[in-house]
Parts: C-alpha cells; sequence; structure tokens
C-alpha cells in the first residue's frame, strides 16, 4: 500500500537525488499525486500522455474518461450521484493483436476504420497526446 509517508519520502528522494522515476500502477487516484506526467496504456499501447494536472482536468481517450470515471470519491453522497463511464465488450488478448486500435472491441466510438488502422499519438495541444481516430465524435 502506497501511504502519504511513501509519498513524501518518494518526492525528497526524487529532490534530493535529482531523480526521475517510471512508477508503473494501476491505481490512478494515487498516480495523479505523485506524477509529473502520465502516460495511461491499454494492452501495452500508450493511447494518452500529458501532464498530470491536464490528463486528470481534460482526459480526452475514451479508455482515460473510463478509468477516471472509476476513482472511488471519498465522500458518500458524491460517490453515489457521480456518473461512471462502464467499460462492455470483450477483453482483447495481448497474445493476440491484430491492427487496429485494441481499445476498438470495448469502445463505444468504434469504426471500422479503428479495426484496421492503428491509431497513432498526437499532440493535442500542451503537450497532451491522445492516440484515436474519433477525437471529432469524442470531443
Ligand atoms: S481509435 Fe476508435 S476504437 Fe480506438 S479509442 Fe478511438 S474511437 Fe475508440
Amino acid at each position: 500500500m502506497f501511504t502519504s509517508h511513501c509519498y513524501g519520502r518518494s518526492v525528497q528522494i526524487k529532490k534530493e537525488l535529482g531523480l526521475t522515476y517510471l512508477f508503473i500502477a494501476h491505481d490512478l487516484s494515487m498516480v495523479k499525486h505523485i506524477s509529473d506526467r502520465v502516460g495511461v496504456m491499454y494492452m501495452g499501447q500508450l493511447v494518452e500522455i500529458a501532464s498530470s494536472a491536464e490528463l486528470y482536468a481534460n482526459p480526452i481517450h475514451p479508455y482515460t474518461k473510463a478509468l477516471l470515471s472509476a476513482i472511488p470519491i471519498p465522500d458518500p453522497q458524491i460517490e453515489r450521484n457521480k456518473s461512471m463511464i462502464p467499460l462492455e465488450g470483450e477483453v482483447g488478448s495481448p497474445m493476440n493483436c491484430t491492427a487496429g486500435c485494441r481499445f476498438a472491441s470495448r469502445c463505444r466510438y468504434a469504426t471500422e476504420r479503428c479495426r484496421t488502422e492503428t491509431p497513432q499519438l498526437e499532440d493535442r495541444g500542451e503537450h497532451h497526446f491522445t492516440a484515436c481516430h474519433n477525437l471529432k465524435k469524442i470531443l
């Protein structure tokens, strides 16, 4: 378990030694507090990269949005009323990846292009990179 003590100590070590951390985690609520920059991966593919502040304030990729909507809020009333974005569809196998967006089987915005052409990370401004063919539909 990553506690506030761990967080404080990691920040201190980072400053003292001038280090850069590559921290891999599933808990996005914690990642927010320890990262300057965050990369979101789906089945081994980077789908979004941005500064921590930018990513949590303005997620773009449908997978990132779903992940962030699932973070529990420590206020029961707010938690009860928040809207989650459910992830549906089949989780593919990383052993059996073909061309196209790996998130396509679970994405409500997927089109034929998504199944045949792998989206590349593109800078949407402010060094906020997203890999998605259909941002006009999403934004
Ligand atoms: S590329 Fe297509 S399947 Fe992938 S996230 Fe964007 S809309 Fe969804």
